[in-house]
């Protein structure tokens, strides 16, 4: 765990999140500021920056992990397709340098920027309920 990593302490559970999926090797939980509406990440528990520094067992074991998540969201909120997005570098858009896989809900017609929005904390809430099918 790095000192100052939001994600790693998302991870060990010293600070909130709308969780949606965890297991041991990785958490999942709704983005604030949505892409779109679902918008989450799924993120390793073990710290490391980007791809780049990522060992290829991580890496196996997280692809494994995003498809999972995505599965469960595509059945539980029924959008038409999705995005995976994972940035490198702060010229590439990453804010956060803990790796994260972003998944986008796609909704037909739909347009998405890709840039952050403004949540609605109630209805990250409803997703999350729907999502963990609660
Ligand atoms: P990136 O730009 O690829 O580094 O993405 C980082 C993402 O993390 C952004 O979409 C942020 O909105 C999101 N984010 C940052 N802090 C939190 C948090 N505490 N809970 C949920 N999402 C977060």
């Amino acid at each position: 765990m790095k000192n100052d990593c939001v994600f790693c302490a998302i991870g060990a559970g010293e600070i909130p999140s709308l969780k949606i999926y965890e297991d041991d090797v990785a958490i999942a939980f709704l983005d604030i500021n949505p892409m779109s509406r679902g918008h989450a990440l799924v993120v390793p528990r073990r710290h490391c920056e980007g791809l780049l520094d990522a060992d290829a067992e991580l890496l196996s074991a997280m692809i494994g992990r995003v498809r999972k998540v995505a599965g469960i969201m595509k059945e539980r909120l029924g959008f038409d397709g999705f995005n995976i997005l994972q940035n490198n570098g702060e010229a590439a858009g990453q804010t956060v340098k803990h790796l994260h896989f972003h998944i986008i809900p796609r909704r037909a017609g739909e347009q998405v920027a890709f840039a952050p929005g403004k949540a609605d904390s109630g209805e990250l809430r409803r997703l999350q309920a729907r999502i963990c099918g609660e």
